[in-house]
């Protein structure tokens, strides 16, 4: 597998982007400089798209089992190559050694369920209401898509996109975030070369997005702008893809609760807690952005969770047993920080943690937190849990259904028929009962509501999202056009 990555991949050629300068790239732990990729221009975006559109006539028509034979082959070598994409990503993301191993089997998931759809490409037949016609429902792959990927989990929220494309039958121009472009783009040029995938139906071009962002959504060739990030980026891709009429897979931020009912298991809560909301540093769009616990039993869950918090350990992520890296950026530090000391200036209680050393941000506890305040009203996006407490069921659901998010939640209560009525209000594509927000089956309907997003990955939704449907009728019997024509 080609580990040289300096260069961006049209045409199945890896080339020196024309654009202007380069997109460098640091590791967010050691700070050091890690590769300088010759920066793709929006003339390198054009051109990705025509080959793709090009080589997207043959692979529409391949047979589903050449298609498949090439998938599989992707997962095998995922499988083979896990070393080296584990390194990358601890190395380009400051992801723990924990989160890179858990990152390559859910994207092994997602690819494994992706390969079965060749095979699912099904149409159908239907009743006519006009004597002698037969109906028929043809479903095809979209054309070209344009895939933008987040810096996060950039191997997964990428191959979700790409391995679908290319499995429903279409091409594909990928734009990763320049915070991860190997692992949320070039790695994919790689892996599917060496799988043999045809020239021109994977391109990666690694460039600024105030350079070739709105190329990649603009362009008149992608039918489809499958985008995972920011919602405020993701509202500009969604005005702008509109504007042009093309459909769009929106997967955004999100501001998700974390409820404990009065009844809960507190063990299993905390240890839930700890996970939803520090695994990755808490850089996940499922993330717990606002724990609501029942005051009547706030005391001990806070006091449990203090104590397992304080055994959590952060630092270098390459260390197996490091459960806390360092965030993306000290862009990223600073936010967190300042909302931290916003919070508490507006009466919050900083019971835990709340200082930095160069990009790891301790794991850090708020109580006494409204949710008035800017860190519940934000994403936080890292390792900070802002607990809040509430006194009823109505007011927890109007707390959680107040924000205009709804990515995913967890609720945990021994009454499962109480925790199922509450689950059902939560105005959220997901959400968990006796667990937390992270979860993703490859099976499963992966989505958002509200500012969170539109569409749904995985099974037959992402099948769906990523094709459309067209009406071919066959008028069998000559047809009676009367009174029109008598
Ligand atoms: P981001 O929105 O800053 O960037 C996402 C991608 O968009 C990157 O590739 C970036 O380069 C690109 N981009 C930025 N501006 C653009 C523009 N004007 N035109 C075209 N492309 C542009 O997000 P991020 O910081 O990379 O990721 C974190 C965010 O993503 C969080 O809000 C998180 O909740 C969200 N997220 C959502 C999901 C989900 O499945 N719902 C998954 C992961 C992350």
């Amino acid at each position: 597998m080609n580990t040289n990555f300096e260069k961006v991949y049209i045409n199945g050629e890896w080339q020196k982007g024309t654009g202007e300068g380069t997109i460098d790239v640091q590791n967010p732990f050691t700070q050091e400089s890690i590769l300088s990729i010759s920066a793709a221009s929006k003339e390198d975006v054009k051109n990705a798209y025509e080959v793709a559109k090009l080589a997207q006539k043959d692979w529409k028509n391949t047979l589903p089992q050449k298609k498949q034979e090439i998938l599989y082959k992707a997962i095998d070598i995922v499988e083979s190559e896990r070393d080296v994409i584990v390194e990358w990503m601890i190395k380009e993301t400051g992801s723990t050694f924990m989160k890179s191993m858990g990152e390559v089997d859910v994207s092994l998931n997602i690819m494994r369920e992706a390969a079965t759809y060749p095979f699912r490409m099904e149409g159908k037949v239907l009743p006519s209401i006009t004597e002698g016609k037969e109906n028929r429902v043809y479903r095809d792959p979209l054309g070209v898509v344009g895939v933008i990927s987040p810096w996060n989990f950039p191997f997964h929220l990428a191959v979700r996109s790409i391995i679908t494309a290319l499995a429903t039958g279409n091409a594909v121009v990928v734009k990763p975030s320049t915070k991860s472009p190997v692992t949320g783009g070039l790695i994919f040029a790689s892996i599917f070369e060496e799988a043999g995938l045809p020239k021109g139906l994977l391109n990666v071009v690694v460039g600024k997005s105030s350079e070739i962002g709105d190329e990649v959504i603009v362009n008149p060739i992608p039918r489809l702008i499958s985008f995972t990030g920011s919602t405020d980026v993701g509202q500009h891709i969604g005005e702008l893809a509109g504007k042009h009429l093309k459909k769009t897979a929106l997967e955004l931020g999100g501001n998700n609760v974390f409820i404990v009912l009065e009844d809960a298991d507190i063990e299993q809560a905390v240890e839930s807690a700890l996970f939803g909301k520090f695994y990755h540093q808490g850089q996940i769009c499922m993330s717990i952005n606002r724990f609501m616990i029942d005051e009547k039993i706030a005391n001990d869950f806070t006091e449990a969770f203090l104590k397992r918090v304080k055994e959590l350990e952060f630092g270098d992520p390459s260390a197996k047993t490091t459960h806390i890296g360092p965030l993306i950026s000290r862009d990223q530090v600073d936010r967190i920080l300042d909302l931290v000391e916003e919070s508490t200036k507006e009466g919050a209680t900083l019971l835990h943690g709340g200082q930095a050393e160069g990009n790891v941000l301790e794991p850090t506890i708020l109580t006494d937190v409204k949710q008035s305040m800017s860190i519940v009203q934000n994403e936080i996006f890292g390792p900070v849990a802002a607990i809040m407490t509430f006194q009823s069921e109505d007011e927890v659901l109007s707390l959680a259904n107040e924000l205009p998010y709804g990515l995913s939640g967890a609720i945990h209560s021994r009454d499962l028929d109480r925790a199922m009525r509450i689950a059902r209000e939560v105005e959220t594509g997901m959400i968990h009962i006796n667990d937390q927000p992270v979860n993703d089956e490859p099976h499963m309907p992966f989505g958002g509501e509200k500012k969170s997003g539109l569409g749904r990955f995985n099974g037959e939704w992402a099948l769906e999202e990523f094709t459309t449907v067209k009406w071919v009728s066959i008028q069998r019997d000559k047809r009676d056009y009367s009174p029109f024509i008598q």
